[in-house]
């Protein structure tokens, strides 16, 4: 997954653009509704089941208060992407995700 936050644009996005971007790619990138890894039929590296419920309610928690208008700091941003990148490379590890 690469998540990026550089624009050829002159105008930066705004924080809450950002973020939607992100989470965007989140849940384009990442399975957070594929049932299947929820139902713990696996050896398993880690915890596939509790990163994935993680991630989803992280990325509900932000789509819920970007909709009430809320703006995240650019710290948020980082921080969600940095923990998407780690699940994803748990995920990857697990064959839930291709590498
Ligand atoms: S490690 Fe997590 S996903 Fe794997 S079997 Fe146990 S509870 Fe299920």
């Amino acid at each position: 997954m690469s998540v990026t936050f550089t624009s050829r644009n002159k105008m930066k996005p705004k924080t809450a653009e950002a973020m939607s971007q992100l989470l965007c790619e989140i849940r384009k990138a990442l399975p957070l509704d594929r049932s299947d890894i929820l139902l713990c039929r696996r050896v398993c590296i880690g915890c596939p089941k509790k990163l994935i419920q993680y991630l989803r309610r992280e990325v509900e928690d932000w789509e819920w208060a970007l909709a009430q208008g809320d703006q995240p700091s650019l710290g948020d941003i980082s921080s969600l992407a940095k923990t998407s990148r780690k699940i994803y490379k748990a995920l990857e590890k697990n064959g839930l995700v291709a590498s």
